[in-house]
């Protein structure tokens, strides 16, 4: 079937699945649910929805570790295929499924999915069906294809694509199509994945719930009226709502590590420098790193292996060969591993219940699988929130300051301000309707911190307060190979909830923003529910450049585990 031709049908099941192309718009439909996409690609949610999408209580009860049964709701394979990068590679080997037809389901799922989710801010579906059946006539005449060839993969939209705007949610980049394309861009096109498009996050990747973005807040696919984390919610809701298998987020201080906890999904923020940053907008250059998300450790593996690796534009990519990560989760053997944890971080204020309960019972796993648990202590710990909200403001009040309407970004064409003259009145607008409150206020506090009276004082102190933590993190990994300990403090939370209470929402960052200080990798891994049937992650850490360790013990726990198995109930 021609990607170009006007109308695109095709039936599956009941066969009134349909794709229709009319009027310059695309419509999916199947069943009650219908959503539109524009021509520029964006798709036209639904207004104040909200309903409960939260899980069956009693079925998730029944699912323990390792005794999980097979009951339908939860066990039955997917109605589409769209859970897994391995089996979609599978399927597409073995001919059991064309790249086309994986495509259209993957974007008749987020026509179905995404007015109500709001998780992706740009679908492409031409190119991506251009993509898929190119990958599927390549198969055919037998060449040979890329490690991802036929997988759709979402992209975070602050991560530069050529064919598609990055926005980073902001009004300042509203129509901003990048001149290039990001290196891990370039290499998930040069393995042939399919790009899907750019999903939600906070505005400039500034916050722990997706409520900062210019396009409205994303939901979490397990209940509507939760926050789905951030700041790359839209990478997290969109495989948990079914639309893609995987997806790239960012994280600077945990913006993959939780929204993946929050949707029940496996995310991992790679050490500093393991992949580059070049083509990603930067928030706070030191800590950010660009890193993959999907339901499982092993197709998290796999795309790790892909976007990982040297790129000489970026100074700060590690020059160091890319491990075959997905070959390091072929055993399930943790004997000899020691797994440190921060007994202190257990006992902390304002970590709920279920998630000290989660980790205490992921403890017993590793022991099962044959690690030894032992204490370890992180003495600056206290301090990493505070540390990282003056360093990362300071950064980012720096990297934000050419968005001014004349180098970057939205000009205002608001009257000249007589007392500015036009030059500063011009940036004074620009900055002013192009940037959210969050982001001015991380602005205000970064310009503070580094002005001249108050650098030593406030930054030259973080960055030293930084050298201890990276210290401590030296010493634990003298004693224990990987730290276990929570993602975030609660499973998610209610939409609004904290939006006027920065320091609660910057609270939520307490057990992630330590990894990004340190630039070590850490992973978050799906390891219980709470009573509401919202899901929970934990978090384990490893040395820099440990990735293929962290990788191996998250595989070996979900060898034991269901709950990277769990979906959300059904509306
Ligand atoms: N929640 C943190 C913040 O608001 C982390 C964001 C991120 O990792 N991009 O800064």
């Amino acid at each position: 079937m021609n990607h170009g031709a006007k109308t695109l049908e095709r039936c599956e099941g009941d066969g009134s699945s349909k794709i229709h192309r009319s009027g310059g718009h695309v419509r999916w439909s199947k069943g009650v649910d219908s959503g539109q996409i524009s021509p520029d690609g964006r798709i036209e949610s639904d207004v104040g929805y909200s309903d409960g999408l939260s899980a069956d209580l009693a079925d998730i009860r029944s699912i323990s570790r390792g005794t999980a049964d097979t009951d339908d709701t939860f066990a039955s394979p997917p109605l589409s295929m769209l859970d897994s990068v391995s089996a979609i590679l599978n399927a597409l080997a073995s001919g059991d499924a064309s790249a086309r037809q994986i495509t259209e389901q993957s974007l008749e799922a987020i026509a179905q999915t995404d007015p109500k989710i709001n998780a992706v801010t740009h679908v492409a579906a031409e190119t991506a069906l251009a993509t898929a059946d190119d990958v599927d006539r390549r198969r055919a005449a037998g060449q040979s294809l890329g490690a991802l060839a036929g997988v759709p993969i979402a992209i975070k939209d602050l991560i530069c694509t050529t064919d598609m705007p990055t926005t980073c949610a902001s009004r300042m980049l509203r129509d901003f199509v990048p001149p290039y394309d990001a290196t891990v861009i370039r290499k998930l096109r040069d393995a042939d994945a399919v790009l899907i498009g750019k999903t939600n996050m906070d505005e400039f990747a500034m916050g722990a719930s997706n409520e900062t973005s210019v396009y409205g807040p994303t939901r979490n696919p397990w209940n509507h009226d939760r926050i789905p984390g951030g700041s790359s919610g839209g990478s997290a809701a969109t495989i948990a709502a079914g639309q893609v298998p995987a997806s790239l987020g960012s994280d600077t201080g945990g913006s993959i590590r939780q929204p993946a906890s929050h949707c029940g999904i496996t995310g991992l923020k790679p050490t500093y420098g393991r992949v580059s940053r070049y083509g990603l907008v930067a928030f706070a250059s030191s800590l950010d790193q660009i890193g993959p998300m999907a339901w499982s450790a092993e197709d998290v593996a796999l795309l790790l292996e892909t976007i990982a690796g040297y790129e000489p534009r970026d100074s700060t990519s590690l020059d160091t060969p890319v491990p075959e990560y997905s070959k390091a989760i072929q055993s399930s053997d943790l004997r000899g591993i020691k797994i440190g944890v921060l007994r202190d971080g257990l006992e902390q204020d304002g970590l709920d219940e279920s998630v000290r309960k989660s980790v205490t019972e992921a403890m017993q796993v590793f022991t099962d699988l044959g690690a030894e648990i032992v204490d370890v202590q992180l003495p600056h710990s206290q301090y990493w929130v505070p540390t990282y909200y003056v360093i990362a403001p300071c950064e980012a009040s720096s990297n934000l300051s050419r968005y001014d309407g004349a180098h970057y970004g939205h000009r205002s064409d608001a009257d000249i301000d007589p007392a500015d003259g036009p030059l500063l009145s011009m940036y004074r607008h620009s900055r002013q309707e192009g940037f959210g409150s969050e982001v001015k206020r991380r602005i205000m506090i970064g310009t503070y911190a580094l002005s001249t009276g108050y650098y030593d004082a406030y930054y030259n102190k973080a960055l030293k307060v930084r050298r201890l933590i990276r210290g401590d993190y030296d010493a634990a990994f003298q004693q224990a190979d990987l730290l276990l300990g929570p993602t975030a403090p609660t499973s998610a939370f209610a939409l609004g909830d904290k939006l006027d209470d920065p320091i609660q929402m910057y609270l939520c960052d307490l057990y992630t923003v330590g990894a990004n200080l340190a630039g070590i990798p850490a992973i978050s891994i799906p390891a219980g529910l709470d009573d509401s049937g919202l899901p929970i992650g934990v978090q384990l850490q490893a040395p820099a450049l440990e990735e293929s360790r962290l990788l191996f013990a998250a595989a070996a726990f979900q060898s034991q585990t269901q709950f990277h198995q769990l979906r959300p109930g059904k509306p």
